[in-house]
C-alpha cells in the first residue's frame, strides 16, 4: 500500500466519523479508501446503508474534498430527481462544508 494511500486514509476515515455526528444521513455511511477506476469517488444507496467509495490515488486534499462531495449525495440522495447536482445537493454540500470547517477552527 501506498504512504499516499495511508496518509489518505488516516485523513478521511476520521473525518468519516465526524461527520457521521454532525451531519448524518437516514441510513448508515460506509466509506472505503480503494484503488477503484474512478477520478475521484462515488456514493451509491445499498438497501440499508450508503457506500462511499474514495479513490487512493489523487493527493490527500482531493481525497478529503472527495469525501465532503460524495457524503453530500448521501444526505441529499433522491431528493433532486434526474440532476447530479441540484439543488438538495447543493444545499447538503453547502452543510458538509460548514461542519469541515467548524472542525478545523476547533
Ligand atoms: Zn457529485
Amino acid at each position: 500500500m501506498s504512504r499516499r494511500a495511508d496518509a489518505i486514509r488516516r485523513a478521511v476515515h476520521p473525518l468519516a466519523r465526524y461527520l457521521r455526528r454532525t451531519c448524518p444521513s437516514d441510513r448508515p455511511v460506509h466509506v472505503r479508501v480503494c484503488r477503484c477506476r474512478l477520478v475521484y469517488g462515488d456514493c451509491e444507496r445499498a438497501a440499508t446503508a450508503y457506500r462511499i467509495r474514495v479513490n487512493d490515488d489523487q493527493d490527500v486534499d482531493s481525497a478529503v474534498g472527495t469525501l465532503l462531495h460524495e457524503w453530500a449525495h448521501a444526505l441529499s440522495y433522491g431528493l433532486d430527481g434526474d440532476e447530479e447536482h441540484g439543488a438538495f445537493f447543493e444545499a447538503a454540500e453547502r452543510l458538509v462544508f460548514e461542519a469541515y470547517h467548524d472542525r478545523d477552527r476547533g
